[in-house]
């Protein structure tokens, strides 16, 4: 199994390289040469498998000669061990043909886990493999950030810098960055927002001195392996509504593209999926560009589903580099087009591409609290506000011939004001982390200054 950038000049790579580099050389993201497909009496053999009987299933095709059968299941095993729900990701019915996908259940209660905690076992194990070290930075909106130190902290192999937007994260999120004590573990607030963050992230993966310097790896969505890891929920949960007999639809909160992208790859793969329903909150790239076919970036404004507040969405690159026939100069054209222009059209074949696949709403912030309220009193389920605007773009989007379900991304005690203000009930966290607001933070304020941010970096691995 080999792996091709989306901006076509980067070395093809197996999936354990493109694992651990992260971002492609040319700028581009990993994607696979082929998908590899699974036959109807494939899919219908996962009937009542465990979660990670179905992993290992789905995700092995794509490891290639990586990691060993043994290996890889051992690895799956121990990535989920810490899930407190024994689904994993458990499927709880809405309405008559509306169903919520609870992917909260992982160590910082939101999807983020299936792919971290997967990616931090299988980084371990290469890299001990290897006798080598890495610096892994990310940026965050919140969720990825907690969900890589959960993973990697204490890890000999590993030093973690995640850049996270000062003031823009909820305290819970905050809390789960700055807490953990171990010393391998770095959180750092940039004056700015995520997008500064992601920006500043980019530009040292190509500042290749640097990169080379410290040993680069990069954990954040454009990540092949957490694409791969957030395909398997696909699986679960339409094999659970009878797939592959039975077709289903997906509605996802999006924000960098990346877990309705695991969505598309399920559907390549042979999964019969109907649409895939982008719903995005009032930072609504996505969806004009789905509505217009114009890419083009604005302000971020903050919101109450803050893991969605961004205005470039990095998973995007990947589905334009299969519109466009997998045509990776057209697709470098574009992203220069969006870093020296602010935006790019996507061609009419393209889009109606992409339109054969993804349909798109935008939910205000007042349609959010009202959802969460809708939900609370006629659903019988407390939703953050990202589930919530999921489930409030597939409740209008849905139709009765063919099942929805929504993913619900966070736990709604990560977010405990928005749904505070909007149902009345203030959601307790879990009993394993009631004692979050108790320990001692452990924060470096930064910037927003590449060369700062590397000295800091290389300091602090030094030390
Ligand atoms: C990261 C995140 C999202 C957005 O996911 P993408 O893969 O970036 O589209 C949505 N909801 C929550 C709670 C998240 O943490």
């Amino acid at each position: 199994m080999k792996y091709v950038s989306t901006r076509g000049s980067a070395p093809v790579l197996t999936f354990e390289d493109a694992m651990l580099s992260g971002l492609a050389r040319d700028g581009g993201l990993y994607v696979p040469e082929t998908i590899p497909t699974m036959s109807a009496d494939d899919i219908r053999a996962l009937h009542g498998l465990s979660y990670e009987e179905t992993a290992f299933r789905v995700m092995r095709p794509f490891v290639g000669d990586s990691f060993s059968d043994e290996t890889f299941g051992d690895l799956i095993s121990k990535a989920y061990a810490g899930f407190g729900h024994g689904a994993r990701a458990p499927l709880v019915q809405l309405a008559p043909g509306h169903f919520l996908l609870e992917l909260f259940h992982g160590p910082t209660l939101a999807f983020k886990d299936f792919a971290m905690q997967l990616i931090g076992q299988l980084f371990q194990e290469a890299l001990t493999r290897r006798g080598e070290r890495v610096t892994i930075v990310g940026a965050t909106s919140g969720d990825t950030g907690s969900a890589a130190i959960e993973a990697f902290k204490g890890l000999d192999a590993v030093d973690v810098f995640i850049l996270f937007p000062h003031g823009r994260v909820s305290e819970v999120q905050r809390r789960q960055m700055t807490t953990p004590s171990e010393s391998n573990v770095h959180a750092i607030a940039l004056d700015g927002h995520f997008d500064d963050c992601q920006a500043r992230l980019k530009d040292m993966f190509n500042h290749f001195d640097f990169r080379d310097e410290v040993r680069l790896a990069g954990v954040n969505s454009i990540n092949w392996a957490r694409v791969l890891a957030q395909v398997v929920y696909y699986f679960s949960s339409a094999v659970s509504l009878g797939a592959p007999d039975r077709k289903v639809s997906f509605t996802v909160p999006t924000g960098n593209f990346g877990d309705i992208f695991a969505g598309y790859i399920a559907k390549k793969m042979g999964l019969p999926i109907d649409r895939l329903v982008v719903a995005t909150n009032q930072n609504d790239i996505l969806h004009r560009c789905l509505s217009t076919g114009g890419y083009v970036t604005d302000t971020v404004t903050p919101s109450i589903s803050p893991s969605m507040d961004i205005q470039v969405s990095s998973n995007f690159e990947r589905a334009l580099f299969d519109a466009y026939g997998r045509d990776g100069n057209a697709v470098a054209q574009l992203m220069d087009e969006l870093k020296n222009g602010g935006g790019f059209n996507v061609s009419q074949g393209a889009l109606q591409s992409l339109r054969e696949h993804f349909d798109s709403g935008r939910v205000s912030e007042e349609e959010t609290l009202a959802t969460i309220a809708m939900a609370n009193q006629s659903m019988g389920e407390l939703l953050c506000p990202h589930s919530a605007i999921g489930v409030k773009v597939a409740e209008d989007q849905r139709n009765s011939d063919t099942p929805m379900i929504t993913l619900a991304t966070a736990h709604p005690a990560k977010f405990p004001e928005a749904v505070e203000k909007a149902s009345g009930i203030r959601p307790d966290l879990p009993e394993r982390m009631a004692d979050l607001f108790d320990r001692e933070e452990r924060v470096t304020r930064a910037a927003n200054d590449l060369t700062a941010l590397e000295t800091l970096i290389k300091d602090r691995i030094a030390s």
